[in-house]
């Protein structure tokens, strides 16, 4: 018989053996009987064949080793998936990390509405059954202008609900070069096809004009709609209905012009130094009878879809039963009006709204940043990396302005390696990076890993954690 393998078979500890052992009592205690024993079985099924092969040793299989990963794994199941990040990615309002920041007025606005009860739908004045929209109608209309208002769970849930509340079953009349794809499967034929309003689509990708909408107007027509491609931007040979002249030709048909603004700024953002971005007051202005627009994206708020428009228009939207199940929850209301109060003073806005913080930091301010912090990233890498503070070009984000970019400055993270070695260090050292207790997200670019600092904040943190930083072996 050969001598590596075990003259008898070794067996796991019985399940109730392994319970009853005194390493196992503080398991049960903090993270109680049903858990410990789920995990503990889950473990000694891993184990059952292996054991059998002989491919694990008698001290794998002792009590204190098998509790002891009993415990690694209770700890990072009760670990909360939900995890804090460090955005370095050069996208401000991204949406696979959650958009916009909150400002401190609005998260103390959330702990309130959490803990307390309140007036969500309560009138205090005369004691009698409110309406949840009206916390924050009063505000919206004063900051947009708009007669009425009511806001859903987001921007896409809006253009969903004034589609169907305005165009079921007749058609709805739109520029085919506004029939766009936003990310996360939302297709504005799509949408209109859910929301039961059937698409006549006029004009071509590049060029529409107002006597396509004009010829395409007739007795089945319930709407026009414009849709603001704030994803892609079509360039050179290109004609666009302006808004003013469709909500003209809209309303001498007696059909109301729906606009779909995606980002849809409260304020003129040209004021701080960035691209210009329509403002849900001009839209408006322009004889837009209903405008939808996102609570997360320039607003800098919580998720939400905000209708503003005509009033008849707002009734008709608020009757609809999609309204109920479509409604935002006490949390988003009170971020919401927080967010919203600050827009009453725009001067100081800049230096209260985080999105809008970051998002107009100066590029030499970001660029002193990574001097400061260029040396200790350089020491925790090792001499396998070299760390510079280069010029790079950032984005805001969630389809906002899709070609206009932020100028900001990055770490620069290159490894000195041999050419066929540096892919693959550049995705140990990305690796390396997420695995920090905050992790840190950037991009992987012509051979170098960028961490642009913009939105880097909480600097003290991030250097404290980089001792953490584990550079495995590039194999
Ligand atoms: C982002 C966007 C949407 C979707 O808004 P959400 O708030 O993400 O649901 C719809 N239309 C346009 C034009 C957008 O830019």
């Amino acid at each position: 018989m050969p001598s590596s393998l075990p003259d008898r078979p070794l067996r796991l500890p019985s399940i109730d053996t392994l319970l009853r052992h005194p390493t196992c009592q503080p398991l049960i205690t903090r993270h109680g009987r049903d858990a410990t024993l789920a995990i503990l079985r889950g473990l000694m099924e891993d184990l059952r064949e292996p054991t059998r092969l002989g491919e694990l040793s008698a001290p794998e299989l002792t009590a204190d080793v098998l509790l002891g990963r009993v415990g690694e794994r209770l700890a990072s199941q009760q670990q909360s998936r939900i995890r804090r990040v460090f955005n370095l990615t050069g996208t401000v309002l991204h949406t696979n990390l959650g958009r916009a920041l909150l400002p401190e007025e609005a998260v103390e606005a959330v702990q309130l509405a959490a803990r307390y009860p309140l007036n969500l739908e309560f009138d205090l004045a005369t004691g009698k059954r409110g309406d949840r929209d009206d916390l924050i109608e009063g505000l919206i209309r004063d900051l947009t202008g708009a007669e009425a208002v009511t806001v859903v769970n987001n921007n896409a849930a809006a253009v969903l609900l004034a589609l169907n509340s305005l165009g079921a079953r007749k058609e709805g009349v739109i520029s085919r070069g506004e029939l766009i794809e936003i990310g996360g499967a939302f297709r504005i034929p799509d949408i209109m096809a859910r929301a039961g309003v059937r698409l006549h689509e006029v004009g071509t990708t590049n060029r529409t004009h107002a006597r396509d909408y004009e010829a395409a107007i007739g007795p089945r027509t319930g709407l026009l709609m414009r849709v603001h491609c704030s994803n892609y931007s079509i360039q050179g040979f290109t004609t666009q209905v302006p808004t003013a002249q469709l909500a003209q030709i809209a309303h001498q048909h007696d059909l109301p012009l729906l606009e779909d603004l995606g980002s849809g700024s409260l304020l003129d953002l040209t004021r701080w130094g960035l691209p210009a971005e329509p403002t849900v007051r001009q839209a408006l202005a322009d004889g837009a009878d209903i405008v939808t627009f996102s609570g997360d994206k320039l607003l800098g708020g919580p998720q939400a879809g905000i209708i503003v428009g005509r009033k008849d228009l707002i009734a008709r939207i608020k009757k609809n039963p999609l309204k109920r199940a479509l409604r935002v929850d006490k949390l988003t209301l009170a971020a919401l009006e927080a967010v919203l109060a600050l827009y009453r003073d725009p001067d100081r806005l800049a230096e209260r709204l985080p999105s809008l913080r970051l998002l107009t930091r100066p590029q030499a301010e970001i660029a002193s940043q990574g001097e400061r912090l260029a040396a200790s990233l350089a020491s925790a890498l090792g001499e396998q990396w070299t760390v510079s503070v280069e010029p790079v070009l950032g984005m805001i984000g969630s389809g906002s302005q899709p070609v206009a970019r932020l100028p900001s400055a990055a770490l620069c993270l290159r490894p000195q390696v041999p050419k066929r070695l540096r892919s693959r260090s550049l995705h140990v050292l990305e690796r390396a990076l997420r695995a920090l207790p905050v992790p840190v997200l950037g991009r992987i670019d012509a051979d170098a890993l960028w961490l642009d600092l913009r939105q880097l904040d909480d600097e003290a943190q991030w250097l404290a954690q980089l001792p953490a930083l584990q550079l495995g072996p590039v194999q």
